[in-house]
């Protein structure tokens, strides 16, 4: 009986020495599966949502009282989690156009998934964000919305610009 507890912990040494330091959840010894869109750290299948790592969880904690739709002004919770070993969710509540925020119910005209591989070691992780666009961006989001024509509008204007300035010189 002692026999086999010592080669099962024998086995468990192994196991964790052959996860490199750097492949290490950020918050625990555990082997790091998601990066943090944020702050870039590895985490285990537990610490990956923001509340439950630092220092996203104190960066969340300060920020509560701005996340609120700029419409309603209701509250919004970014969220990440981890479904599996390689599959991991991010919802950051937030229009894709002009960035800010935005509540699920109300203010989000357009919701979409942007699926991404990374490689990793041997596997691949799964990444699905959720994309959101708010009433303003929504007609626009093929281009970025209201940020999009923004940039859009000044390349106009210089091209504009250049052309008067081409004419009359
Ligand atoms: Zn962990
Ligand atoms: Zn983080
Ligand atoms: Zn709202
Ligand atoms: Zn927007």
């Amino acid at each position: 009986m002692k026999d086999r507890e010592a080669r099962e912990a024998a086995r468990q040494e192994a196991r964790h020495n052959s996860v490199a330091a750097t492949r290490r959840c950020h918050e625990c010894n555990e082997e790091a599966l998601g990066h943090c869109p944020d702050c870039h750290k590895g985490f285990c299948q537990d610490h990956f949502p923001k509340q439950q790592h630092s220092p996203c969880a104190e960066k969340q904690m300060r920020q509560a009282q701005t996340q609120v739709c700029y419409v309603c002004g209701r509250q919004v919770y970014p969220d990440q989690w981890s479904m599996s070993r390689t599959s991991h969710y991010i919802d950051e509540f937030r229009c894709n156009g002009c960035g800010r925020h935005v509540c699920d119910e109300m203010h989000t005209r357009r919701k979409t998934e942007n699926i991404s591989i990374i490689r990793e070691g041997l596997r691949g992780h799964r990444y699905q964000s959720t994309i959101r666009y708010c009433d303003l961006c929504s007609p626009f989001y093929r281009i970025g919305g209201i940020k999009g024509i923004m940039r859009w509008a000044v390349g106009v204007g210089t091209v504009v610009a250049g052309l008067l300035f081409y004419l009359h010189p």
